[in-house]
């Protein structure tokens, strides 16, 4: 097991272990530094860093903000080692709330026009007070039986040109670089072969990322084949690397926090610079 993960989500945002119950459960898998990073929200941080201090584990810190590239392309821009009191980051993490509530009434909207009811008190509900998010309308979809699973509820319904979806606009790749620099942190490219991107414009990505200020991007420990993809970008673009699990809870597709191998010997760890 590799000691650090530095990509999770907890009931801040939309995973389903608590911030306490995850470090817990990351430090029994044999992670010892394990970064904090929720949707567009700092909410988590503060119980997981208590607890992380009780079972002896380095909490990094970290967000995970939504941002919209070029022609409405979503992308996850993660921030690491982050001041959650940060002022300008605050600031725009309020923004996209905000944002996120108009898109859940809208959702909300949208279901009803098209004949399923309640879907945003439903949404709400299971976000029990957190930011709403589409898994929560997911959520709802399966446990009122509009959808088999969280995978189906996404592809029928909350998706692209599909009934429930809202193409909202995100952050731009600098403003959300710019928040977590204010903040102290480092900004990683999350995912980056997760975006189904022909390879030029997945390398125009990386390449505008890294001319906004970005300083990292995610690379998958090991020999996969998209582990080798993006440690060539990394050194093409000069970025340190991250790793993550982006573990959700055990509804998700990504079963366990902790990541098996190592970091190809061609890039830098992020680590290496703290
Ligand atoms: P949101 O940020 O509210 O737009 O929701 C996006 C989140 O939905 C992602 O962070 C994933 O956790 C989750 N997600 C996206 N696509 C799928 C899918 N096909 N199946 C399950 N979860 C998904
Ligand atoms: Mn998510
Ligand atoms: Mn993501
Ligand atoms: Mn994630």
């Amino acid at each position: 097991m590799n000691r650090y993960d530095l990509h999770t989500h907890s009931t801040a945002s939309d995973g389903t272990f608590s911030p306490s119950a995850l470090v817990r459960r990351a430090r029994e898998r044999g992670v010892e530094v394990m970064g904090l990073t929720d949707h567009d929200c700092t909410d988590g941080i503060a119980e997981a860093e208590t607890e992380s201090a009780k079972i002896g584990l380095t909490l990094i810190p970290g967000v995970e903000i939504s941002a919209t590239w070029e022609q409405g392309q979503l992308i996850h821009i993660v921030g690491l080692r982050i001041d959650r009191t940060d002022p300008v980051l605050q600031a725009g993490l309020l923004r996209l709330y905000e944002l996120r509530n108009w898109r859940a009434e809208e959702m909300g909207q949208r279901f009803a026009n098209h004949g399923i009811l309640g879907t945003l008190e439903g949404a709400r509900a299971l976000a029990k007070g957190a930011i709403v998010s589409r898994v929560h309308f997911a959520r709802f979809l399966v446990a009122n039986g509009h959808s088999r699973d969280i995978n189906d509820a996404f592809d029928r319904f909350l998706v692209k040109g599909k009934p429930g979806f809202v193409d909202e606009e995100w952050a731009t790749l600098r403003e959300c670089i710019d928040w977590i620099h204010s903040a102290g942190g480092q900004a990683v490219l999350a995912h980056p072969l997760r975006y189904s991107l022909p390879p030029d414009r997945l390398r125009r990505l990386v390449e505008h990322f890294r001319d906004a200020g970005g300083e990292g991007i995610e690379v998958t420990p090991g020999s996969s084949a998209e582990g080798q993809t993006s440690a060539h970008y990394a050194c093409e673009f000069n970025l340190v690397a991250s790793i993550g699990s982006d573990f959700h809870g055990h509804a998700s597709s990504n079963l366990n926090v902790g990541l098996h191998g190592e970091l190809p010997k061609t890039v830098r760890p992020i680590w290496e610079t703290w």
